[in-house]
């Protein structure tokens, strides 16, 4: 006969534990009010028959609630109540020490949770494993003190996901699109030092770099730039450069033709752009926040944005360099070229780049390349944007999401003008879809009541995350709210009036909406009574934003979360609360958002087309994946993809392969096996490497490209997908 000890560990039934725990309580009360032996003996074993009886294992807490229960029928509540006194000041003792384990743990390394949580975090190291303890710190206090118990336990349960419980304790919101024009054209203070407005391209790149790593800093989620704003710098350069060429020319004593002049002037002005992309790229990938990482920044290639010829052509020049930088590499610590994490790409489709007779199609093409060696950049489709993206005043409009996937929604400032850098998302909530499709059992009447109950669970805990921001004082991150990141705010001056009237989104994150579907009527979104459902789902959610924005003026949006280590949390949670349930809770990972399982077999262009119809629903961010192999002698096939998206969806990518193996130089796929144990590993094809130290794998996981490795859950995942090229 067995129990279910609190850390979920089994432990053999022992009724002297019980009977020493009532005499304990008994022992401090009065004779009169008290048990006798006799009484508590009996206790025990009408305990004991009852977890024989049972054919599972009774928790700790459901054995004390019996035992309360039964003290009183018996009369004795004295002795009750100091038992319940006793219990309680047992339950505070243990939360008191909650983290020490946790922490310890992570210390050494063998917490397999924390130890692949974020990708992009590697546990061993010190600064990282200080970020991890105060994390710790944070969780411990939002789910003791800061948060309502029952949001706590639905979290803890897998009902719901509250995410960055590592920050929350701070007044820390999610992520950004920073204003670099501002702080480039008005100048801007970093670490209490002013930087006034730069003078050339590489100067504007390099101060870029250091707005990323303090904005970095003082936020837990992504943020993104556009080159956008450093391209009027180009020109700027371009200026200094002439007169410093006429000045060398007329020193010694020559002139040159005004062609030979004009060459060489663009010769020098393209390498000065070249040395200040490559700024940004090795900073970015060498930076280390106070987070223990390298900064989660993306940045946007946008011709659109462009305000005339001249900077549009300049534009274009910066892309072109930050397309080639890209498709090269960085070089790992053996001086080999790798693909790195960072800072993410976002390239627009548009007129001007996407058809062959486009002007700036060779950028498209250059794209093409290296998205197939270096999974980069993503793509939006402005055309399919600005169809998506609606202001108030009916206006469509195309920008850069955060490096999350987070869509802020259109806005438009006092002036009527499109507003979107300098603007945040506040945080994310998320609902377990297949654990409320679990949960109703087959019944569609109880599908949407329980469905409602979450729905006010997320709601009141996206009410914390708000309320948690509120009253945040500008000097909380004067690089962010004072100094033009997001806001030029005065000391002292709060950041509430930007929380609410859709400055800034506060999102409803959802998952597994397909295990939710096919756990209510055994269809596939890939079918159509599935992708009715699915997309009768979506809307439903959407009515909930919409009701709860209305309401309280603040932004809520739906937001398909890029579930990194939650994936394999909900899945387990999902197994523990309903065993294991065929389509649905029988693998260590739910899908993500509204994909279409990575198992099916589908292809690149249907999976687009049906998943475009999902995006349309998902305002608060989305993005589709197409799976295909090794693309690099194929690039056309890339292309025909890219004009696809175009077409057809908002925001898609493609996750190709390009990983190295250190020990015999393979350049292709590494594989995933079993090892003996069932564990799953990396081993190179070539020479069978296993050791993951000596081998480089890039992997989008959920948006972001890892290149750490994963947890047991997301490398099945990673393992299961199907190409769909
Ligand atoms: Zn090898």
């Amino acid at each position: 006969m067995k129990i279910l000890k609190r850390s979920g560990v089994e432990a053999v039934f022992d009724v002297n534990k019980i009977i020493n725990a009532i005499t304990k309580a008994n022992q401090t009360v009065d004779l009169k009010n008290a048990l006798t032996s006799t009484q508590i003996a009996e206790i025990g074993a009408y305990i004991e028959g009852i977890c024989k009886a049972l054919d599972r294992a009774l928790s700790v807490e459901e054995i004390q609630d019996i035992v309360e229960t039964r003290i009183m029928q018996a009369g004795a509540f004295e002795v009750a109540k100091k038992y319940i006194t006793y219990r309680y000041v047992r339950s505070l003792v243990r939360q008191a020490n909650s983290t020490d384990k946790q922490i310890l743990s992570l210390i050494e390394c063998n917490n397999e949770d924390i130890k692949q949580e974020n990708s992009n975090k590697n546990p061993v190291i010190n600064s990282v494993q200080r970020d991890y303890m105060a994390g710790e710190v944070s969780k411990d206090i939002a789910s003791r003190i800061l948060l309502p118990q029952d949001i706590v336990e639905a979290h803890n349960q897998g009902l719901i996901h509250f995410h960055d419980m590592d920050y929350f304790a701070q007044h820390m919101h999610n992520c950004d699109l920073v204003n670099l024009e501002d702080m480039l054209q008005n100048g801007t203070v970093i670490s209490g030092t002013m930087i006034d407005r730069p003078h050339s391209f590489s100067t504007a790149c390099n101060i870029a770099t250091q707005i990323i790593a303090q904005v970095a800093s003082n936020q837990y989620g992504g943020q993104s730039i556009t080159l956008t704003h450093l391209a009027p710098f180009v020109e700027e350069s371009r200026g200094r450069i002439r007169n410093e060429l006429a000045a060398e020319f007329s020193e010694a004593g020559g002139a040159v033709s005004g062609e030979v002049f004009e060459k060489i002037l663009e010769k020098r002005v393209r390498e000065e752009i070249a040395r200040g992309v490559q700024t940004i790229q090795y900073q970015v990938v060498t930076l280390m926040t106070t987070n223990g990482q390298a900064p989660f920044v993306t940045v946007f290639m946008y011709l659109g944005e462009a305000r005339n010829e001249r900077e549009k052509a300049d534009l274009a020049i910066i892309i072109e360099e930050v397309l080639k930088q890209r498709y090269k590499g960085v070089k790992n610590e053996t001086g080999t070229y790798i693909t790195p994490a960072f800072p993410k790409l976002i390239y627009v489709l548009e007129e001007d780049n996407v058809n062959p007779d486009s002007p700036y199609y060779y950028l498209t093409e250059l794209a093409a390349k290296c998205t197939a060696k270096r999974l980069v950049p993503d793509y939006i489709s402005e055309k399919v944007m600005l169809a998506n993206k609606i202001d108030k005043n009916g206006q469509g409009h195309c920008y850069t999401c955060m490096g999350c996937r987070s869509f802020l929604t259109p806005y438009v400032d006092e002036d009527g003008k499109p507003k979107y850098y300098g603007r945040f998302n506040q945080g994310v909530v998320t609902v377990n879809l297949p654990d409320i499709g679990l949960s109703a059992n087959g019944d569609m009447d109880a599908f949407w009541k329980i469905f409602g109950e979450r729905m006010e669970l997320c709601h009141r805990a996206l009410q914390c995350r708000h309320e948690r921001l509120t009253g945040t004082l500008s000097d909380a991150a004067p690089i962010l709210w004072q100094h033009g990141a997001l806001l030029r705010l005065k000391k002292g001056e709060t950041i509430d009036k930007y929380l609410h009237g859709g400055y800034s989104t506060i999102s409803l994150g959802y998952a597994g909406l397909w295990e939710c579907v096919y756990s209510l009527i055994k269809k596939k979104l890939t079918q159509p009574e599935g992708e009715a459902l699915g997309l009768e789902i979506m809307r439903k959610l959407n009515t909930y934003t919409a009701k709860w924005k209305a309401a309280e003026n603040i932004d809520y949006s739906l937001y398909g979360t890029p579930l990194e280590s939650t994936t394999y949390k909900f899945a387990k949670c999902l197994q523990r609360r309903f065993g294991v349930v065929e389509g649905v809770s029988d693998r260590n990972y739910i899908t993500n958002s509204y994909h279409v399982h990575v198992t099916e077999p589908i292809d690149a262009f249907a999976k687009l087309a049906l998943e475009s119809k999902f995006q349309l629903l998902s305002p608060g961010g989305a993005i589709s994946y197409v799976e295909v192999p090794n693309m690099q002698n194929n690039i056309p096939a890339v292309l025909l993809v890219m004009r696809y998206i175009y077409d057809n969806i908002m925001y898609a990518e493609l996750n190709t392969k390009s990983d190295y193996c250190q020990v015999c130089r393979f350049d292709g796929e590494i594989e995933i096996v079993r090892d003996d144990d069932g564990k799953l590993i990396w081993r190179c094809p070539k020479c069978g490497n296993m050791d993951e130290s000596k081998m480089n794998v890039a992997r989008r996981t959920c948006g972001y490209i890892g290149t750490q490795f994963w947890n047991q859950g997301r490398t099945q995942e990673i393992r299961d997908r199907v190409l769909h090229l």
